[in-house]
């Protein structure tokens, strides 16, 4: 089969990861385990910050909506209360010539393996993806617990302990970010589907008759944060309205991004009804119903939930600004090659500003400028190897800025600052590099 360019370019993406240490493979030289994946220190710092930015987004810049950071593991009868023990499968058939497992709704042709060919294929069965463990010394039935499949089930049992502790009234959030584990029968897609992930969600506890407005609202504002703050184009992103509908949801929809394999959800917004408090409260034998002193009765609130995968975001966000063009080179017989470049937002870039000495010889010089402008920005010190090629390395990994130290800097007080994407070149004295920076980094 002839790859395609969309293809091309995915394999390029996870190649750069790997090769630069944004993501890679879980457990490698022990073969990989499939459907896990490590980030490495750029895939880290990147995961962090837009984490950070999602949480100052939705939590610390709003009076309404407190954080949560609960366990992972709960007590078993949260995932009997959710449903999740009971029903959170998929269809899946086995191929019984390769052995090979695939869910049914991803089957291109039924009852044909996509591995082999073969036609001898099991019935459709259901499979739990729920994670199981045993809690404490004796592994039955009795000591199973689950790690959790979704973020969100914790803020609906904690929601009382929050909204007490907070002294919050209706309308309000909870939020929390942390692991999710789905034992996923076919990930793929590099990290679009894994096994282990992690989630941001926000649960909106609210009257049922403005929780339509509230939904509205979220996915609004959730828009805005994927164009506004992590700058990822409006026509990369769409919007799915699931036309089938849990029995107590009044609304749902999927924020897709157009990935190189094809559009995918990165964000649900949905509207749950009361349905996770009322279980959790018949389950519980706890009366969990919210006392609204204005009309002074007694109702379980409606939920209206933002949830994301933060590993989904970091690849929507990479795949955004992975760009090829032509730069300069001193290859012999070349005036310029293919350059790779990440066009990430400065805010979003693992390193903002890269101090390049022309030589070891200007460490003496370069090397305060460098410990100066790391209080304020993410730096990264690199003496090796031409400037050319250390521009390149820059702009592999989305850098946006690159100050070379040359030996004019130290008789006019001044550095070459170069533009990752224009590769514009501008001289800017020492002791205005730090505003001229914050300008452009911070806006
Ligand atoms: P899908 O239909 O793709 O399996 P879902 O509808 O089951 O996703 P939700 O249960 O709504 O997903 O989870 C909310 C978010 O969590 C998703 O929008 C996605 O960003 C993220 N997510 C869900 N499953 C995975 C996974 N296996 N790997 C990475 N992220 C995931």
């Amino acid at each position: 089969m002839a790859v395609t360019a969309n293809q091309e370019k995915m394999e390029k993406i996870v190649a750069l990861c790997k090769r630069r240490g944004f993501v890679f493979q879980s457990s490698e030289i022990y073969g990989g385990i499939n459907g896990f994946w490590d980030y490495g220190p750029l895939g880290v710092t990147l995961r962090r910050t837009v984490e950070g930015l999602w949480w100052k987004y939705m939590v610390t810049d709003r009076d309404n909506i407190e954080g949560l950071d609960s366990t992972i593991i709960c007590h078993p009868r949260v995932w009997h209360a959710s449903g999740h023990v009971a029903q959170f499968s998929d269809l899946m058939v086995d191929c019984l010539e390769c052995k090979k497992r695939f869910r049914d709704d991803q089957l291109q042709e039924k009852g044909v393996c996509p591995a082999c060919g073969s036609k001898k294929m099991t019935e459709p069965r259901e499979f739990n993806l729920m994670m199981k463990t045993y809690v404490g010394p004796v592994a039955d039935e009795e000591h199973i617990a689950y790690l959790r499949a979704e973020s969100c089930q914790p803020i609906f049992v904690d929601f009382d302990q929050v909204r007490m502790s907070s002294r919050q009234k209706l309308p309000f959030g909870i939020a929390q970010t942390g692991k999710a584990f789905r034992n996923e029968i076919n990930p793929r897609f590099f990290t679009f589907r894994s096994r282990e992930f992690v989630q941001m969600e926000m649960e909106f506890f609210c009257r049922d008759e403005e929780s339509m407005t509230w939904y509205d609202y979220w996915h609004a504002e959730r828009l805005k944060f994927y164009s506004e703050v992590l700058g990822i184009p409006v026509e990369k992103l769409k919007i799915h309205h699931h036309e089938k509908l849990a029995h107590y949801a009044k609304a749902a929809l999927d924020i897709e991004f157009e990935f190189p394999f094809g559009w995918g959800e990165i964000e649900g917004i949905h509207h749950r009804g009361t349905w996770d408090m009322t279980r959790h409260a018949e389950y519980s034998g706890q009366n969990l119903q919210y006392f609204d002193q204005e009309r002074n009765e007694r109702y379980f609130p409606t939920v209206v939930e933002t949830s994301c995968g933060l590993d989904r975001m970091i690849l929507a966000v990479l795949c955004n600004a992975y760009d090829e063009d032509k730069a300069p080179t001193q290859k012999e017989g070349k005036e310029e090659d293919v350059r790779v470049v990440l066009r990430l937002a400065p805010i979003l870039a693992p390193v903002q500003v890269a101090i390049l000495p022309l030589s070891n010889k200007l460490n003496e010089k370069a090397e305060p400028l460098y410990s100066e402008l790391r209080k304020s920005f993410r730096c990264d010190y690199d003496v090796t190897g031409n400037i050319g090629k250390r521009y390149r390395r820059q702009d592999e990994i989305g850098t946006p800025f690159c100050v070379t130290f040359d030996f004019d800097s130290v008789n006019d007080n001044a550095v070459t600052v170069r533009e990752r994407d224009s590769m514009a070149q501008e001289r800017v004295p020492l002791d205005q590099l730090k505003a001229y920076l914050a300008g452009k980094i911070i806006g």
